[in-house]
C-alpha cells in the first residue's frame, strides 16, 4: 500500500481549499509556490483558459459573469434546490440534465455549461499540484472531508469531482469529524480508549455548522468510530455578515458626518466602497487589539473614527446570539443520544472562531473552555491527513501519548526554562508555579512558552507566547503571576496566567506532540543528558544573575533612602557586598562560565542576610516587600 504514495487530505472549502499530510513530523498543511496556505475556491473560465485560486478571485470583480466562486453551495443539487442561493452568485444558474444544477458561463461561441464536479475538480487538480510539488511524489488518494449534513447526491458529486481531478477520494469524512480528529480526539490512548462526545463549532466567512458528535475507540482495523449525533447551523451566517454590520454602522456614519439628507442611501459610490474595503481590516483587528482605527477619504475631508471592541461586540453580538441559538437547538436534539453524558470537548474551526466574543458565548454555553490550540482555518484539513496517514496503514498507533514524552515550562528572565510540568508525568497533569517581574512598572509581562530538557531556552522547542497586558505599575518583584499549566486527557496543553493584586489573566493554549516524531524526542532525550551537567551550571548562573540584580536594586535603593538612619560600619559592609555581588554579575553576564556558582550563590546569600536589618529600617519605613519566588520573566 505504501508504494501508492501518501494519502494527503483535503478541505474542501465553500470560501477556501487546503491541503494537508500527516507522516512521522506529524500533521502539516502544504504551501503553494508563494507560501500560500489557503486556495481561495475560485474558478475563472478564461477563453480557453482556466484561472484557479487567489488570482481568480482577486479578479473576481472584473469577470462577475466567468467567474465561479462558492460551488459547493451547488454540489450534487438541483437548479431549483439552489434557487434562494442565487441573489448571493453573480454567476447564471440554469437547469441541466434531470433539473441538476448547471453554470451558464458565457464564451466565444456562446454559454458554456459546467457542472459543479467540474469546477470542484479544478480546484482539487489545484491542490493535488501542491501536494505533488511538496511532497516529489505522485499524489492519486485523498481524503476529502463534507459537510456534516451533505446527503447521498452530495457526496456523491464529491467523488465524482475528485474522480474528474484524478484523485480517488478513499473516504469523505465530514467536516466536524476530521476537526476533532486533528486534536486527537477519538483515537484509542494507550490501549484504554473511552467514548467521549464533542462539540464542533464551525464559523466560517458565509456559513455556520454545528455539530454534537459521538466518539467511540474501535477494535481491529478500525481504530475508533465517528457517529454524528445532531447537525445545526445556518447556510448564510458567518464572519462576512460581521463585516456588513461594521460597513452599515460605518455608512450611517459618514452620512450624518457628511450631512446627507437622506442618510446612507446618498453616500458617493466612492466612499461606499472604502467603507466595505475597510470593514473585514477593522473585524480582524478587533481580535487582538482594543481598538481599530478607520480613515475614509472623501474629496479633500478626511473621516476618522476609532472603533473599540466593545462597540464592534454590541453590533454584532445578535449574530453571534443566532450562533448559539442554533447550538441549544443542536444540544436538544442530541440530549437522548448523550443520555447524561457531559460533553468532553469543544472544538473551534473556521476563521470567524478568532473573535473573542465567540470564544467568550462559546465558552459560557458550553461550559467548556474551547479548544483553539490549532489554526481554525487549518484544522478540518490537519484532521483529514490524520485520517489519510491512518488508511494508509503508516499509521496504527495513538497521536496523543498517554504520558508526556517531554518536559513543559516558562522561559524566565536570562533566558532559562522553569519547567512546571516534568517528563514522562501521565496526563491529565497540572502545575501552578509563582513568578514575578524584573523591572519596575512592568505592564505587560512576556510568557514565552517551551517544550523540552535542557535547560537554557535557545536549547528547546518553542510552543508559543502570550502576553499578560494592563498590569498597574509595580516595583519589580511586588507583581505575583500565577501560572499554571493544564495537560488535559487528550493532551492539550492549556497556560494561564493570572497576576494576582490586579487580578488581571491571560491564557494561550496548544498542542505540544504536533509536528514531533519519535526520533525527534529521542534526540532531545539524547542531548538533555549530554548537556545536563553545563546546562544545570547555567541554569544556576542565569537564575542567579536575574535575582541577585533584584538584590542589588533594592538593598541599593534601600541603602540610599536610609543611610543617614544606618550604623555607619553597618552601611560599609553593605556597600563592600554589594559591590562584590555587582562583580560577580558582571562578570557572569560577560561569560557564565567565568564565575562559580557556588561563590556566587554565597555571595547573594551573605548580601540577603546582612540586607535584613536595613529591611526592617525600610519597613519600618514602610517599604515594599521581598519578591514571591526564585524566579522572575522576561519583561513585556
Ligand atoms: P473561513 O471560511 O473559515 O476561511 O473563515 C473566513 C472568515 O473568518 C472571514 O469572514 C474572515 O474575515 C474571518 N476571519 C479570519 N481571521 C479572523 C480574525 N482574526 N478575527 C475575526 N475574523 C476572522
Amino acid at each position: 500500500m505504501r508504494s501508492e504514495g501518501p494519502i494527503i487530505g483535503i478541505d474542501l472549502g465553500t470560501t477556501n481549499s487546503l491541503v494537508a499530510v500527516s507522516d512521522v513530523g506529524g500533521p502539516r498543511v502544504l504551501p503553494d509556490e508563494h507560501g500560500g496556505r489557503m486556495v481561495p475556491s475560485v474558478v475563472r473560465y478564461d477563453a480557453g483558459r482556466v484561472v484557479v485560486g487567489p488570482r481568480a478571485k482577486a479578479e473576481l470583480a472584473d469577470y462577475p459573469w466567468t467567474t465561479i466562486a462558492s460551488v459547493k453551495r451547488l454540489m450534487g443539487r438541483s437548479a431549483a434546490d439552489v434557487r434562494a442561493d442565487q441573489p448571493y452568485t453573480a454567476y447564471r444558474v440554469v437547469p441541466g440534465e434531470r433539473g441538476t444544477a448547471r453554470m451558464a458561463v458565457p464564451g466565444v461561441k456562446g454559454d458554456r455549461l459546467i457542472s459543479p464536479e467540474e469546477v470542484s475538480a479544478e480546484i482539487l487538480r489545484r491542490l493535488k499540484a501542491i501536494a505533488e510539488a511538496n511532497l516529489g511524489v505522485p499524489i492519486t488518494r485523498a481524503v476529502v472531508t463534507v459537510p456534516a449534513y451533505f446527503d447521498d447526491a452530495q457526496r456523491q458529486a464529491t467523488r465524482t469531482a475528485a474522480r474528474l481531478a484524478g484523485l480517488e477520494a478513499v473516504r469523505l469524512v465530514p467536516e466536524p469529524t476530521a476537526a476533532a480528529l486533528a486534536y486527537g480526539l477519538g483515537l484509542p490512548k494507550g490501549g484504554n480508549g473511552r467514548v467521549s462526545h464533542v462539540a464542533v463549532y464551525d464559523l466560517g466567512g458565509g456559513t455556520f455548522d454545528i455539530s454534537v458528535l459521538r466518539l467511540t475507540p474501535g477494535e481491529g482495523d478500525e481504530p475508533f468510530f465517528f457517529q454524528v449525533l445532531a447537525v445545526g447551523g445556518d447556510t448564510h451566517l458567518g464572519g462576512d455578515d460581521m463585516d456588513h454590520r461594521i460597513t452599515e454602522a460605518l455608512r450611517g456614519e459618514v452620512a450624518r458626518w457628511l450631512g446627507l439628507p437622506e442618510g446612507a442611501n446618498e453616500l458617493p459610490e466612492a466612499t461606499g466602497r472604502q467603507i466595505a474595503a475597510q470593514a473585514e481590516g477593522v473585524k480582524i483587528r478587533l481580535s487582538d487589539a482594543e481598538s481599530a482605527a478607520v480613515r475614509i477619504e472623501i474629496g479633500s475631508r478626511l473621516f476618522e473614527r476609532v472603533i473599540t471592541r466593545a462597540e464592534f461586540e454590541a453590533w454584532v453580538a445578535p449574530l453571534v446570539e443566532r450562533t448559539i441559538e442554533c447550538c441549544r437547538r443542536a444540544m436538544a436534539g442530541a440530549e437522548r443520544a448523550l443520555a447524561d453524558a457531559p460533553l468532553d470537548a469543544v472544538v473551534l474551526v473556521g476563521g470567524a472562531t478568532r473573535m473573542p466574543l465567540v470564544r467568550r458565548r462559546v465558552a459560557e454555553f458550553f461550559g467548556i473552555e474551547p479548544y483553539t490550540a490549532l489554526n481554525p482555518d487549518e484544522v478540518v484539513a490537519l484532521g483529514a491527513a490524520v485520517q489519510g496517514q491512518i488508511l494508509s496503514g503508516a499509521r496504527r498507533d495513538a497521536l496523543l501519548l498517554d504520558v508526556l514524552p517531554l518536559s513543559l515550562g516558562i522561559e524566565t528572565a536570562g533566558g532559562a526554562v522553569a519547567k512546571i510540568i516534568v517528563r514522562n508525568s501521565t496526563v491529565p497533569a497540572q502545575a501552578t508555579e509563582m513568578f514575578s517581574t524584573q523591572v519596575d512598572g512592568q505592564t505587560s509581562i512576556r510568557l514565552t512558552v517551551f517544550q523540552g530538557e535542557r535547560e537554557m531556552a535557545a536549547d528547546c522547542r518553542k510552543l508559543g507566547e502570550f502576553h499578560l497586558r494592563g498590569l498597574p505599575p509595580m516595583p519589580a518583584g511586588v507583581p505575583q503571576v500565577e501560572v499554571k499549566f493544564l495537560v488535559d486527557a487528550n493532551g492539550v496543553l492549556n497556560v494561564s496566567a493570572h497576576e494576582r493584586r490586579s487580578g488581571r489573566r491571560a491564557a494561550l493554549q496548544v498542542v505540544p506532540n504536533h509536528g514531533l516524531t519519535p526520533e525527534e524526542v529521542e534526540r532531545i532525550e539524547r542531548e538533555s543528558l549530554t548537556h545536563a551537567r553545563e546546562d544545570m551550571a547555567r541554569h544556576r548562573v542565569v537564575d542567579l544573575i536575574a535575582n541577585s540584580e533584584l538584590d542589588l536594586k533594592w538593598v541599593g535603593e534601600g541603602l540610599a533612602r536610609h543611610r543617614a538612619a544606618l550604623d555607619p560600619a553597618y552601611a560599609a559592609e553593605l556597600d563592600g557586598m554589594l559591590a562584590d555581588l555587582r562583580g560577580f554579575v558582571d562578570r557572569a553576564r560577560a561569560d557564565w562560565r567565568s564565575v562559580e556558582p557556588e561563590s556566587f550563590a554565597k555571595a547573594k546569600e551573605a548580601l540577603d542576610r546582612a540586607s535584613v536589618r536595613l529591611q526592617e529600617v525600610a519597613i519600618a519605613a514602610s517599604l515594599r516587600q521581598p519578591p514571591t519566588r526564585g524566579s522572575v520573566i522576561g519583561s513585556g
